[in-house]
């Protein structure tokens, strides 16, 4: 069975293919295996992320928001402090489901690969999880939930980075998309770079910092604690986004052209200066050390991070003026930073932060 614009659902009408090599499967376009075998494995990556998605699970309900709740309502915040925190609870809120309909709406369709598609089914759950973390803490703190959820319409900071994300999905939803073109499969790994590297691998960076940066003076530690659990998530998501994204140039040499390539470092130092303007918006005046300058060098050494995995060049050279935040990331679950009982869930899978 075929969908209108060639891409395989599930290809019943394809020869039978009981036995398969491994070896011909394919990222995108394969033709030669269907996309409900998963064995034998060819991505073993793919099923990795999978594991350690599955074994990172955790809830947001879980999470105890009390102490967040007497310093919200205790009026000791600034105004600036609060700026902050709502910030980015408007931009996550939403952000979140804009990765989610991308993934099942967009890019599902055209992964023709079992292993990659478990991953992006898990992965799919997880920004639900994620949303619903926001879901939560608005319901918590008794805030405005037309504020927060309208936030990525009424701030232009935020407008502005999701408005690049949303025309990479449109482009994809577009009647005929198809990935069996050249310029198909390259406007499907721009999508891919548009979520995986800048969404997720940048956009969240600097509300990470923001947000932690709370929770390392002990304040709003419920909050902060929701958005280690998120981090540690995204750590995964952009792993396996980077996997595919590599998997897919080695198998579609000819896609990374020059051009393309000048064209993404293009795409990623815009999303760079957005992401710096966001930071500024949210951080006016500068609150808990931090201010828009730090901003500047934390995201393009984000972003210099990100080009070098996808074999791009990097641009900024920044160094990183968050140590603090590489520390965090690299905590092992084992040492006690998670400190609710979701380590119950854990099965044992090691788990490297990026
Ligand atoms: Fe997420
Ligand atoms: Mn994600």
């Amino acid at each position: 069975m075929t969908a209108a614009n060639g891409t395989a659902l599930f290809d019943l009408d394809a020869p039978a293919a009981s036995r398969f090599d491994a070896s011909e499967k394919r990222l995108i376009n394969c033709h030669a295996v269907d996309v409900n075998q998963l064995m034998p494995l060819k991505y073993a990556w793919a099923w990795e992320h999978y594991l350690n998605g599955c074994a990172n699970h955790w809830m947001p309900t879980e999470v105890a928001m009390g102490a967040d709740i007497a310093l919200w309502k205790s009026g000791a915040l600034t105004p600036d402090e609060r700026r902050v925190i709502m910030r980015n609870l408007g931009f996550f809120a939403t952000a979140e489901s804009l990765v989610a309909n991308n993934i099942t709406l967009a890019i599902f369709r055209h992964v023709t690969n079992a292993e990659c598609r478990q991953y992006l089914l898990r992965q799919a759950f997880e920004e639900a999880i994620h949303t619903h973390a926001f879901h939560y803490i608005v319901e918590s703190l008794g805030l405005d939930e037309h504020e927060v959820f309208g936030m990525y319409h009424a701030i232009p900071a935020i407008a502005a980075k999701d408005e690049l994300e949303m025309a990479l999905t449109a482009d994809l939803l577009e009647p005929g998309f198809t990935t069996s073109t050249f310029a198909g499969a390259q406007t499907f790994l721009e999508n891919l770079v548009g979520y995986y590297v800048v969404m997720e691998g940048i956009f969240f960076y600097a509300g990470f910092a923001m947000i932690l940066s709370f929770h390392r003076q002990n304040r709003m530690k419920g909050i902060g604690e929701q958005f280690q659990y998120i981090l540690r998530d995204e750590t995964v998501h952009l792993n396996f986004g980077i996997d595919l994204i590599n998997g897919i140039k080695a198998e579609n040499p000819e896609l990374w052209t020059p051009e393309f390539q000048d064209h993404l470092v293009d795409k990623i130092r815009h999303a760079v200066a957005l992401e710096i303007a966001y930071a500024a918006d949210c951080l006016p005046h500068g609150v808990l050390g931090l201010n828009a300058d730090l901003f500047r060098e934390y995201v393009g050494y984000v972003a210099d991070r990100r080009l070098e995995r996808i074999g791009l060049p990097r641009q900024h050279r920044a160094r990183n003026p968050f140590p603090w935040m590489s520390e965090t990331i690299d905590l092992g679950k084992e040492k006690n930073f998670f400190e609710s009982r979701v380590t119950e869930y854990r099965s044992g899978a090691s788990l490297s932060w990026d």
